[in-house]
């Protein structure tokens, strides 16, 4: 859960960012950024803003900015129906992002979220700079962190059914409560 405040707070947070990373939004656009707490209510932590420039029965393009130090939680797009689940590349635009995926142990310059060791098993770092990209096969396991100064990438997809994915961490719900106080 999430309060209207925060909600705002980092709307205009990741505005900023994406237009500081040179691309252009519109207002309308930027009140449209979603706030994703994924139910565990310390935003700042845990989370993303996700902006939605395109989303057709087919494709997805998104913009993911992220907070300094913000982790997206370990989750994967699963088959739906004759789908095999989202296919989707990420490419960075601003700022630092440690990326993790199956594979050999490389963990170093990342962190794991404080209590969550069990929430967090993919351990093969790839750091990412603006213009290094990454395709993840539909299923594959991922997560990922912004540095100090923030992220800002895209993320382009087969169709995203946000609402179906998984999550390691048993406590995730993906749909953000905002309550108004
Ligand atoms: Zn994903």
């Amino acid at each position: 859960m999430i309060t209207r405040e925060q909600q705002k707070a980092a709307q205009r947070s990741a505005a900023e960012m994406i237009r500081q990373a040179g691309m252009t939004i519109t207002d309308a656009e930027a009140d449209s950024i979603e706030v994703v707490d994924f139910g565990l209510s310390h935003l700042e932590k845990e989370g993303v803003q996700v902006l939605t420039l395109v989303q057709t029965d087919r494709i997805s393009v998104k913009v993911l900015a992220m907070l300094p130090n913000q982790t997206e939680p370990e989750h994967w797009h699963p088959p739906v129906g004759d789908d095999p689940g989202k296919e989707e590349t990420i490419r960075v635009i601003a700022g630092t992002v440690y990326f993790y995926v199956a594979g050999e142990d490389t963990f170093k310059e990342g962190f794991i979220v404080a209590g969550k060791d069990d929430c967090y098993t993919m351990r093969r770092e790839i750091i990412m700079k603006p213009g290094d990209q990454l395709t993840l096969a539909p299923g594959e396991k991922h997560w990922f962190q912004a540095r100090e100064d923030g992220a800002v990438m895209y993320s382009f997809s087969t169709i995203a059914r946000d609402a179906l994915d998984q999550f390691t961490d048993p406590e995730i719900v993906r749909i953000t409560k905002v309550v108004d106080k």
